[in-house]
């Protein structure tokens, strides 16, 4: 839309602004001199303030005309579209989110109210050097070949393999342009016409249906499944080649910040340049261009997480979600909303593209695939000569091994078999730490968090215990903090610590790796070891969830799953689903390159449905399964939950008001819902705060945003008492 077909408000005429306050209304103020137009960012005086706001609709006039004061300025940035205030409507009132956070998670960059600072850029000049080194050569070339473009002077002297007085000499020359530029600079151009990698016929049909939906302009989401390396990257590169040929802006979003580098690289290789990054690794300048950058149409390609999805774009025209089944899409603090939907009902509002991507889609993607909501394309061979690892289960209950030792003598020969071949193992433990409780072995006393209900996590790197609640630590106590008697605390059970340590006295020749994110204190020093690993300097890599994620590791061919009933216990809807999709991710780590994989699962219950669905790699048997028993139950995707946690200083406090408002549930049980609880939640304090849950659970289909607002809507909470709810919760704790 452009300004044309926007309201725009003569000087002072009524204006309500939406602020990022926490005030939950629109607030009059008179239009500033010159005007504005609907959806202008503004600075706006709230009290003794100075706030950021959004002209979003004409002033109420209920307000007393001597007390509205005047908008202080309208800033330099593009006003919000309309499509992008009906987004923040539609996610507010979905996930019943007040509009003032919606706001803030539109506007998280920084200094968007400060005028542009400059920096200065260098481009080709006019005149020519008196004398041609190389080393200018090589500078006068990169220029040549970009054309128009400037670049800064680190950029400038990267791409030209020189130092920067090279290029400082050049500018002494006239033969190299100094410019002042705003700071906040356009992105490279990426050249979707340059060629991709020749397509199998598999890939070149996925990719034509998603690109047909591209030229059209017309949303459309689909689901591609494909095991892992079969080219759901590839795919989907072509599908933003075919939206940035139509002039669209595109953006991909990925689930784990460590594996943005291996991404930008194969952007680079594809479009020569690499993409705009929005995630909390990238710099607050940085933040701010690309802000400012996808609002103008200076940024084509925007790769991130999740909260990217509220960037400004002008054009979008494909959202890419990555291995969608991640379940950090959804968001567990703040705005309870999660990406993967937002990114479908995003892409409606515009006319786009969705592709969801995943070896194992959620099942709730599956079922909209298999309802036909979405298109399904299937990718089932791996890329080249790697094949899907053989999987087979270790049965533990035939196998010789002491208490306090996790590597069985059947899993140790693969392992020491590998070694001999020169390739490279993973043991996979999804436990953080050294041991997941110490106890007293006098008492019995297990150690817990102070604040939480949760035992304390030995780290013996850190040489503390630390709760994975809260993050608070402690040392390890000498003596029982019960019953006082010395020396009796001990480890129980495996963290990945431990078997690393169990590992390095079974195989003292090879050289081994830990990779758990609490060992690394930044996603930069992540991604450097993860390098080496692939490298191959790595015999045995140990690790948790973090080693799932899609890095390659050409030399690995056997993973070795310590502990596969580990996510079967307990008692969420979705632990047979996370299990099954995180053993197939695992074991998809094996067996990458020309070498075939092997995957050994160590389980207590080879014949649980899971279990034996993993072994056979009858996925659509598991997923049909696991929707018949959802569907049994009214549980999601055939009915609605919605997750309510209240959370006090006082259990008392918190329960009461769990009672009250379970027994005026009428809204509720007007959609013919029901509400279950209160009931201490499964984690029943975190951070010192008593935890109470309510869940209300209504057929599909059923208006539960209206219910639930009517229901809570008359609550008068308490100072100290604080109310949560979760749409379409992922998990509960
Ligand atoms: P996925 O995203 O499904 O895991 P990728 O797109 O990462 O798969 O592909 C796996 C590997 O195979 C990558 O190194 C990729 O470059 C390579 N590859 C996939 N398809 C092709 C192709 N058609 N031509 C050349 N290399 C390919
Ligand atoms: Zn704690």
């Amino acid at each position: 839309m452009t300004e044309s077909t926007q309201e725009f408000f003569e000087e002072d005429t009524l204006v309500g602004v939406l602020t990022a306050e926490p005030l939950d209304r629109v607030l009059d103020y008179k239009a500033p001199e010159g005007g504005c137009w609907l959806g202008a960012y503004v600075q706006v005086p709230l009290g003794p303030r100075k706030v950021l706001g959004v002209v979003w609709a004409p002033g109420r006039g209920d307000w007393n005309p001597a007390k509205i004061r005047q908008v202080l300025k309208v800033l330099d940035v593009a006003p919000m579209r309309a499509e992008m205030r009906e987004f923040l409507g539609r996610v507010g009132s979905y996930t019943l989110t007040p509009m003032s956070q919606m706001l803030r998670l539109a506007t998280r960059a920084p200094g968007l109210a400060d005028p542009p600072s400059m920096r200065k850029l260098y481009r080709i000049g006019y005149d020519t050097p008196d004398r041609m080194t190389d080393a200018r050569t090589r500078v006068i070339a990169v220029l040549e070949e970009y054309g128009g473009q400037s670049f800064t002077l680190g950029e400038l002297s990267d791409m030209a393999g020189v130092s920067s007085s090279v290029i400082k000499g050049l500018v002494k020359q006239g033969a190299v342009d100094e410019i002042d530029t705003p700071r906040d600079a356009p992105y490279l151009t990426l050249d979707p016409q340059r060629p991709g990698k020749e397509l199998t016929a598999a890939q070149a049909a996925a990719s034509a249906r998603i690109c047909e939906g591209i030229s059209e302009r017309v949303y459309g989401t689909t689901l591609l499944k494909g095991v892992t390396g079969s080219g759901k990257t590839e795919v989907y590169l072509e599908a933003v080649a075919e939206t940035l040929r139509k002039g669209r802006q595109a953006l991909v979003l990925l689930p784990e910040i460590a594996l943005t580098s291996e991404f930008l690289t194969r952007v680079k290789q594809r479009f020569g340049a690499e993409p705009a990054e929005w995630h909390s690794g990238v710099t607050m300048t940085e933040r701010r261009r690309c802000w400012r950058m996808v609002g103008q149409g200076g940024a084509q390609l925007v790769v991130g997480a999740r909260s990217a999805l509220y960037l400004p774009f002008r054009d979008l025209g494909l959202i890419v979600v990555d291995e969608e089944h991640d379940t950090s899409y959804k968001q567990e603090d703040g705005a309870l909303y999660n990406a993967r939907d937002m990114s479908v009902l995003r892409a409606s509002l515009t006319d786009a593209q969705v592709v969801l991507a995943s070896a194992t889609p959620s099942l709730e993607s599956w079922w909209n695939a298999e309802s036909g909501k979405y298109t399904r394309i299937d990718l089932t061979d791996r890329f080249g000569p790697a094949v899907m690892p053989d999987m087979r289960a270790i049965d533990m209950r035939a196998e010789d091994l002491p208490g306090s030792r996790w590597i069985s003598p059947s899993l140790h020969r693969a392992v020491e078999s590998r070694m001999e071949k020169g390739e490279q193992a993973l043991l996979f433990l999804n436990r953080r730490g050294y041991a997941p409780v110490t106890i007293c072995r006098a008492c019995g006393e297990q150690v817990g968090c102070d604040f939480c209900d949760a035992r304390m996590v030995e780290h013996r790197f850190l040489k503390r215990l630390m709760c994975h609640q809260c993050g608070e630590t402690k040392p390890m106590p000498e003596a029982c903090p019960s019953c006082g008697v010395e020396g009796k605390m001990a480890p129980v059970g495996p963290g990945v610590e431990r078997l690393a340590e169990e590992a390095a006295a079974l195989f003292p020749n090879a050289t081994q790796a830990v990779l758990s994110s609490d060992l690394f204190g930044s996603a930069r020093a992540l991604k450097a070891r993860i390098a080496e690993i692939a490298e191959g300097e790595t015999d045995i890599i140990i690790g948790t969830q973090l080693v799932a994620k899609g890095h390659n590791f050409p030399r690995l061919t056997l993973v070795g799953v310590i502990d596969a009933d580990l996510g079967l216990q307990g008692s969420d809807l979705r632990a047979a689903e996370r299990t099954f999709q995180l053993m197939r991710q695992v074991a998809g780590r094996a067996g990458r390159a020309e070498r075939p994989g092997t995957a050994l699962l160590q389980t207590f219950q080879p014949e649980h449905p899971v279990i034996r669905a993993i072994l056979s790699g009858d996925e659509e048997g598991f997923w049909k399964a696991e929707a018949e028993e959802r569907r049994a139950t009214g549980m999601p995707p055939f009915g609605r939950l919605a997750g309510i946690v209240i959370s006090a200083p006082e259990a008392a406090a918190a329960f009461d008001l769990g009672t009250h408002l379970a027994r005026a549930d009428a809204p509720i049980r007007a959609i013919d819902g029901q509400v279950f609880g209160p009931a201490p939640a499964p984690i029943a304090r975190i951070r010192g705060r008593h935890r109470v849950r309510l869940l209300v659970k209504a057929p599909k289909g059923a208006p539960i945003q209206g219910a639930l607002r009517q229901w809570l809507g008359g609550v008068k909470l308490p100072g100290n008492l604080r109310l949560s709810v979760d749409i379409d919760p992922q998990s509960f704790y």
